[in-house]
């Protein structure tokens, strides 16, 4: 079958490498000049198949309010009239009852035990690097207040069996041996000790390659404009280079997707929520971290990427700009160097991406109404640890494949 994929992203390229595996035509369209410079660029390089929740979760109403009055804020609203927008939020805080939270994070947990299980596959047949780590996360209390809270976090590692280790701080200095110079200012900590860290961009480009050798082809600096549809059967993608043909249509087009299927009359709720990165190059390796590290002050995640350290976080709710703010730029500089100050900031370059979130935290990936028309979209905070799991899952689908976890609440008909 002739399948083209829609993004260059970490999921439009592991969707394109598993469909190829799969024994299609694959064609990859995207309008940068090569894989992962959007979204899949600078993320905070976690692989967190433990630490994987939605954002949308009991108290989070109240606790948004007190955070975007923070020095620091870890959450920045600036609303603007968006319908998009409003109804995406709307959406969002109606997914913050328990009950809702219970039936989001489960999903999400399959997908990222799946995707687990995947890219430890993958890594094993393309024997690919990408400054890899098998270390685990530590969320890090700096009160007693947020060690008291991680309670709730303990109970749902300990239901749903994932490893987990509470750590007094003398505990978080043997995991972490940089925070020794500042074991004073840490409570406790949380382990996760199965997660994994790596730099996304590159494995995106490594992957990227192995699926040209599969024979995937990749049309770069090509816009897509719309897609051909004759009855209820998608045909083809119109680019401003030209039509190009397809039996099947994959849309990874990241915080860009609801856009191209409007025209369609399908709703897709993915916003764009933007969040910042540094990457600072180690100068003093022993006062960096070995893993990742969760600053719960900040909600900042800062990660060990070779011989630089990667810190990223913070959601920014303004639309769909990648405006990079100097006081975004400070807070992350301030997290970094409270606790990890092995690096040279100055040198450290920023960024900023849009993170493609739906209201309930889970991707969207299967069918819609329209024949051969396929999304693998909407993996927000997440998608470079859910996007294994999700690439096998699609490919099984277009494939006509049984998946072999359960994806049938992963589609857009649960929204129905
Ligand atoms: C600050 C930050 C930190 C993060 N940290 C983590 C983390 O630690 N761990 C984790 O798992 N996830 C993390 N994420 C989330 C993760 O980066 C994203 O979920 C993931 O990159 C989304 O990938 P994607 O392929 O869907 O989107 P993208 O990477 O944005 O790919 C979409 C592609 O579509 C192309 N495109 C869009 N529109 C068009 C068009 N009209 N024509 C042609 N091409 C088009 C774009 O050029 C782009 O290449 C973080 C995100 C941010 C912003």
């Amino acid at each position: 079958m002739k399948v083209v994929v829609l993004g260059a992203g970490i999921i439009g390229v592991t969707s394109a490498y598993q469909l190829a595996k799969a024994g299609h035509e694959v064609t990859v369209i995207d309008r940068q000049q090569g894989p992962a410079l959007e979204t899949s660029f600078a993320n905070a390089g976690e692989v967190s198949f433990g630490y994987c929740s939605p954002w949308a979760a009991p108290g989070i109403p109240m606790k948004a309010i007190k955070w975007l009055f923070m020095h620091h804020a870890p959450l920045i609203l600036r609303p603007k009239v968006d319908g998009a927008m409003l109804s995406w939020l709307v959406k969002m805080l109606s997914n913050c009852t328990s009950e809702r939270y219970a039936i989001n994070k489960s999903r999400m947990l399959r997908l990222a035990d799946y995707s687990r299980i995947s890219l430890a596959e993958l890594r094993k047949e393309t024997g690919i690097a990408y400054d890899e780590r098998m270390q685990g996360t530590l969320q890090l209390f700096r009160t007693q207040a947020q060690l008291d809270a991680s309670a709730k976090d303990v109970k749902a590692l300990a239901a749903d069996g994932i490893p987990y280790e509470v750590l007094d701080p003398d505990g978080c200095v043997g995991v972490e041996p940089a925070l020794r110079h500042v074991r004073g200012k840490i409570v406790g900590g949380l382990l996760t000790p199965k997660d994994e860290t790596g730099d996304c961009f590159k494995f995106t480009n490594a992957l990227a390659a192995k699926a040209i050798e599969l024979g995937v082809k990749f049309q770069y600096g090509t816009m897509i404009k719309g897609l051909d549809v004759e009855g209820s059967q998608v045909r083809g993608v119109m680019t401003n280079l030209g039509r190009v043909d397809a039996d099947a249509i994959v849309v990874a087009l990241g915080s860009y997707s609801p856009l191209l299927l409007k025209p369609l009359d399908i709703s897709l709720s993915v916003y764009p929520v933007k969040g910042y990165s540094l990457t600072i190059p180690i100068t003093d390796a022993s006062r960096a971290p070995e893993s990742t590290v969760m600053d719960e002050t900040y909600k900042i995640a800062i990660t060990r990427l070779g011989d630089r350290i990667r810190v990223g976080g913070m959601a920014e709710i303004s639309g769909y700009t990648n405006d990079l703010g100097l006081a975004r730029r400070r807070t992350l500089e301030h997290s970094v160097t409270d606790l990890f100050p092995g690096g040279d900031v100055a040198k450290a370059s920023f960024w900023s991406g849009l993170r493609p979130m739906t209201p309930d935290g889970t991707p969207v990936i299967g069918p819609t109404k329209i024949k051969g028309l396929f999304l693998n979209t909407g993996h927000g905070t997440l998608g470079w640890t859910m996007s294994s799991g999700s690439a096998r899952v699609i490919s099984d689908l277009v494939s006509g494949r049984k998946p072999d976890i359960d994806a049938t609440d992963l589609a857009i008909s649960r929204y129905a």
